[in-house]
């Protein structure tokens, strides 16, 4: 066996600078190869025009690209990761496969299953942590225990970050190109119909070049960021999202983007603000990681008491939901945004995430299904996160006495109607006042807007103040669970 040949494995990591990995193996190695496996143990639940397969080809051909560029090239597979990569390991007699860290427990599985088989050959798996700036145990209470809530856990983050500048450092890659394994044939990446899948354009600028475009466009509207993020129609947030997702963006480059637009002022409140949002991903992760078991069950296990609604009458309004019909239009034009575009704005994703688990009382489980079916930067920390909080049953979580009121929400955060306007255009016509509520209309009038309630947009599914109520009495277990625990 050669001792001097290694192979990095991409997964959600699909950039070729400042990546641990590869930097790792080009730093040790004499020959390195580069994989990524269409992965079919993944792609099994996955709809044939699932957009972000869309975004993973184009951001294939990127890597492919900018490899070659370097001297490299990329090894594109279709089949189960495991076997794939043990495979392709022992064609090319590697003795280490360099790869990012995963959080996420099924990937965490799938790795330990690699790494004792290539051992079995005689190989070893190293794994880097890339994804996140802090890993699962390196911010911790002084008791040395895991935050439960956010504030702490970022007051400790920006301690530790102040205390180690170095872990913003860039892994580089360019300085030892040399030892990429030389291209064997011309770039010829599987095409998405060679894998079952419907091409077409990603939905949103892919690649590294894309994700770059994204960051560039955000810089210049980033002083406004902590005023304008809440406000869907603005689009001021940075979208980033999903090249972070799939690591089309290194997370240390973002991070100390913002430190130095802080340091130097460029940034105003914004950059403090948007590091924020960077430290809640990172947060995320530590939970999933350090809590497994929020993949199935509450954060805090009092709240599995709660019983959710079931039955007909759940999945008639669980349908209204997806399909943005519950007649509560900002709700509904957020869902219209998620279903056309696979994107939603977090603004929206707390709202409706509130609208599916407090008005209508279904289990915050099947929400998050439905956005890790849509969303174009599904995560599972993020996305668990986020639903869990919304539900009230997670970590640092929204008091579950605290219900968003979804006209209220439409009148503060979409005060013109503007972004109802844009994805439900069938109320268009209504005034400002109108549109947050049309109900509250008399038929006559919305009739003049060309609106018929019940025909061209429904009348809402559930009266949000009974459901309420019902809410704060489906949640009282919890309130003698607690009270039984002291
Ligand atoms: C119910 C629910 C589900 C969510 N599901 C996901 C998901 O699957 N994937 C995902 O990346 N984010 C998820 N989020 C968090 C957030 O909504 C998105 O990260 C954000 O809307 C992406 O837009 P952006 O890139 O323009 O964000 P920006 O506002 O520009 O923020 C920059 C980055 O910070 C991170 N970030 C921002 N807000 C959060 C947050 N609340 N939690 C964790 N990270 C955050 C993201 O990586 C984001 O790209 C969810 C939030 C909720 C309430």
């Amino acid at each position: 066996m050669n001792l001097s040949n290694s192979l990095v494995w991409f997964r959600r990591d699909l950039r070729a600078f400042d990546h641990a990995a590869l930097h790792h193996a080009l730093s040790a190695s004499q020959q390195v190869y580069c994989v990524f496996v269409y992965d079919t143990e993944i792609l099994a639940g996955l709809p044939k025009d699932d957009r972000r397969l869309r975004f993973i080809h184009a951001s294939l051909a990127s890597l492919d690209a900018e490899l070659r560029r370097l001297g490299g090239y990329l090894i594109v597979r279709h089949g189960s990761a495991r076997d794939e990569v043990v495979a392709l390991a022992n064609e090319l007699d590697v003795d280490v496969v360099h790869a990012c860290t995963d959080v996420e427990p099924a990937a965490i599985a799938r790795d330990l299953d690699v790494a004792e088989r290539l051992l079995q050959q005689g190989r070893a798996l190293l794994t880097y942590k890339d994804q996140v700036i802090f890993g699962k145990a390196e911010v911790l209470t002084l008791a040395g225990q895991p935050y439960s809530v956010f504030t702490p856990y970022k007051n400790a983050w920006l301690k530790r970050l102040a205390a180690q500048p170095e872990t913003l450092a860039a892994y580089p890659v360019d300085a030892c190109a040399h030892a990429f394994a030389p291209p064997t044939s011309p770039a010829a990446l599987p095409a998405l119909e060679d894998i079952g899948f419907t091409s077409g354009e990603a939905p949103l600028p892919a690649g590294m070049e894309g994700a770059e475009e994204l960051f560039e466009a955000f810089m210049e509207d980033i002083a406004d960021y902590g005023r304008a993020r809440d406000f869907p129609f603005e689009d001021s947030t940075s979208r980033l999202s999903t090249h972070l997702r799939f690591g089309t963006t290194s997370i240390r480059h973002l991070v100390r983007t913002a430190q130095q637009l802080m340091l130097s002022g460029a940034g105003g409140d914004g950059a403090r603000v948007w590091l924020s949002e960077l430290i809640w991903r990172d947060f995320y992760a530590m939970v999933l990681a350090q809590n497994p078991h929020v993949v199935e069950r509450a954060f805090k296990p009092a709240f599995d008491a709660v019983q959710w609604d079931a039955g007909h009458e759940a999945d008639a309004l669980f349908a209204a939901w997806c399909e943005g019909r519950t007649g509560y239009p900002l709700v509904d034009a957020a869902m219209v945004q998620l279903n056309t575009t696979g994107f939603m704005h977090n603004r929206l994703r707390m709202i409706t995430a509130s609208f599916l688990t407090k008005d209508l009382g279904i289990d915050w489980k099947r929400g998050e299904r439905y956005f890790a079916l849509q969303l174009n930067d599904y995560e599972l920390a993020s996305n668990n996160g986020g639903w869990q909080w919304a539900a009230s049953t997670g970590c640092d979580a929204q008091p579950w006495f605290r219900i968003f009121n979804p006209v209220t929400q439409s009148t503060r955060f979409d005060a013109r109607g503007e972004f109802i306007r844009r994805y439900l255009p069938q109320l268009a016509k209504l005034d400002m006042k109108q549109i947050h509520a049309p109900w509250l209309v008399t038929p006559e009038a919305l009739a003049e807007r060309g609106v018929v309630l019940g025909k061209d947009y429904p009348a809402p599914v559930v009266d949000h103040d009974a459901a309420r109520r019902l809410t704060l009495e489906r949640f009282a277990v919890v309130k003698k669970a607690a009270a039984v625990t002291v």
